[in-house]
């Protein structure tokens, strides 16, 4: 009875865990007996859940590859070969038993985490800012304490494991016969079961609660940043502990400053004469306004860099730079006086395209 474990999940040879880990839980989930009733499909849940418990060992696996697609007489059957072989009530217990997980006995499982997107002015980043935000989760009940009943008296031991959270259930194999050890089902591995269920959650420890959270924005916070509250999720399983409260920060693009980093960028205008004669010039920042000196004979377009005046680090590095970029603002209107002087100064000036023109033909 020789089979080719590679071909059955439908991976490579050299295929790492990972790839053999996936290729198992797609195949495990479309041929999970819970989902299918044939026989077929159960056979074929067998046999990749076989073909997974010896290719995600390394030993069994290193064996298998050595002797080929064969069985016991291969030399990796028999009891010894396959405890870790796990039947199918439960499809974590499966993949904890292949993949290393814990016991399902005392893990219980810890609360979802939530998100929740908040949107800042460009000014609360710059500078920080508390929010109140209010959202729904499923929280601890009140009235049991998340334990899902009231007294003591209110469970008895489960009488399907006996207390122990466990079954052993005979699981028939190609290699034989064996002895495997499972989370039961009645009261998914608690060893207890609840008589009497607490009436405001009706056993499952949580109710749904309306919440306020005064959430702290850092200053220098960017757009697109995440910022992790913890304990603030969903409620776990019975007293495990709650998810964690991720809020995503969406900053409003502020009307004159634009960042990269902790840089800011800002156009200010200046007047041909400023640009011509050098000017000290008012340039706004995030706090109050700077003056800045624009050196005579500047371009249009040039950019200063104002050293320090730019975002806070989130992480408290310091500040960012705020870059000035000069534009030279023509007058589109003009008056008769402003006119006269204009012109005046295109007589005593030679023309630029003149003197382009001299150059570029030698004349
Ligand atoms: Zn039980
Ligand atoms: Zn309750």
């Amino acid at each position: 009875m020789a089979k080719d474990y590679y071909k059955i999940l439908g991976v490579e040879k050299n295929a790492s865990k990972e790839d053999i880990k996936k290729a198992y839980r797609k195949l495990a989930m479309q041929y999970h007996p819970d989902k299918n009733n044939d026989a077929g499909a159960t056979e074929k849940f067998k046999e990749i859940s076989e073909a997974a418990a010896v290719l995600s060992d390394d030993e069994k696996k290193a064996q298998y590859d050595r002797f080929g697609s064969a069985g016991p007489q291969g030399g990796f059957g028999g009891s010894s070969g396959f405890e870790g072989f796990s039947g199918f009530d439960d499809i974590n217990d499966i993949f904890e038993s292949f993949f290393g997980g814990t016991s399902r006995r005392n893990r219980k499982r810890k609360g979802s985490d939530l998100r929740y997107d908040i949107t800042i002015d460009f000014e609360d980043a710059a500078f920080g800012t508390e929010k109140e935000i209010q959202f729904e989760r499923m929280d601890k009940c009140k009235e049991c304490d998340g334990k899902g009943y009231r007294k003591d008296s209110d469970v008895e031991e489960c009488s399907h494991c006996n207390g122990s959270g466990r079954v052993t259930k005979d699981v028939r194999t190609p290699f034989g016969l064996f002895r495997q050890s499972a989370t039961c089902n009645h009261c998914s591995g608690e060893g207890r079961a609840i008589k009497n269920p607490c009436k405001e959650c009706n056993g499952t420890g949580k109710s749904s609660k309306r919440v306020k959270l005064n959430v702290k924005i850092p200053a220098g916070v960017d757009d697109g940043s995440t910022l992790r509250i913890g304990g603030e999720g969903m409620a776990g399983e019975r007293s495990a502990g709650a998810g964690d409260m991720y809020i995503v920060v969406h900053v409003r693009p502020h009307k004159y400053f634009a960042r990269d980093g902790t840089d800011l960028h800002i156009e200010v205008p200046i007047s041909y004469a400023q640009a011509v004669l050098g000017a000290k010039i008012e340039v706004p920042t995030l706090e109050k306004p700077v003056n800045m000196k624009v050196p005579a004979g500047t371009e249009s377009g040039t950019t200063f860099r104002l050293e320090g005046k730019g975002m806070k680090d989130v992480d408290g590095w310091g500040y960012g730079d705020l870059l000035v970029k000069v534009n030279i603002e023509v007058p589109k209107k003009l008056s008769k006086k402003e006119k006269e002087l204009i012109e005046k100064l295109a007589g005593v000036k030679e023309e630029p395209s003149k003197s382009f023109l001299e150059k570029m033909f030698g004349k």
